[in-house]
């Protein structure tokens, strides 16, 4: 495990294609810091959300900011996962709700919180060896990361399975619903003017329609044995 170099991973894609799972499992197996930029863009939507400036479909750029400028969002490592810290209560959970969802993409297109979100994750990576994912993190955040990979599948793949989770989770809503979201997110991604989702020149693409997790482990192990010449496999842990 430890013959891969401390190298930095940029994990790019559509929405819901599993990038987190992905990105997790990789740092887990190759011993990585695992930092999820997506989980900064919602963080400034919660903060938004729950001051007010968010809200009834409407976003106030000008005050959005305001409230963004002194906000404490941190990393923190915590049983073996990365928790996203708004000063000094965990916002993992809150984040992930319907409602951040449905605004964070037009956020995270103003340009001045990409600024901010991106000084931020410089400074948690700065230690190296680190593997992110988010929208363009091999494009504009790390556009010389030693490894980058693009990940799609096909929509409606991606929608049951975001569905699934989301019920488990006991959120209300429908299946017709997630697809139009995510839909809209990967339209918004993919056309904003400041760093849109772009596949980097550089970048492997990971189609994972039809595979399961061990079958992306397995591929991404293929893939970094080639790319560093490491000869043995160092054993799969799932
Ligand atoms: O990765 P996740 O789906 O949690 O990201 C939420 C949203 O944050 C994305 O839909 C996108 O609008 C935005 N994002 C971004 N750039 C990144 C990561 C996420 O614009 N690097």
């Amino acid at each position: 495990m430890n013959r891969i170099p401390d190298i930095i991973i940029a994990i790019d894609g559509y929405s819901s294609t599993g990038k987190s799972t992905f990105a997790k499992m990789v740092a887990a197996e190759y011993g990585f810091l695992y930092l999820d930029s997506g989980a900064m863009y919602r963080g400034v939507t919660l903060a938004g959300l729950e001051a007010g400036t968010i809200r009834d479909g409407k976003i106030d750029q000008a005050r959005t900011l305001e409230v963004m400028g002194p906000l404490q969002l941190n990393f923190r490592q915590e049983e073996g996962a990365t928790r996203l810290y708004l000063g000094d209560r965990c916002i993992e959970k809150e984040i992930r709700g319907w409602e951040v969802s449905q605004y964070v993409s037009p956020v995270s297109a103003i340009a001045q919180v990409r600024a901010w979100v991106d000084e931020r994750l410089h400074a948690f990576a700065a230690g190296g060896r680190v593997i992110m994912d988010g929208r363009d993190i091999g494009t504009t955040v790390f556009p010389d990361a030693q490894l980058k990979i693009f990940m799609t599948a096909d929509a409606a793949v991606r929608a049951q399975r975001r569905y699934e989770e989301l019920l488990l989770k006991g959120e209300k809503t429908t299946l017709e619903e997630v697809l139009e979201n995510l839909k809209d997110r990967d339209y918004r991604d993919s056309h904003r003017e400041t760093s849109p989702l772009r596949q980097a020149a550089d970048a492997y693409v990971l189609d994972n329609t039809h595979m399961t997790l061990h079958e992306e482990l397995v591929w991404v192990m293929g893939l970094l044995q080639g790319k560093f010449a490491i000869l043995e496999s160092p054993g799969l842990s799932c």
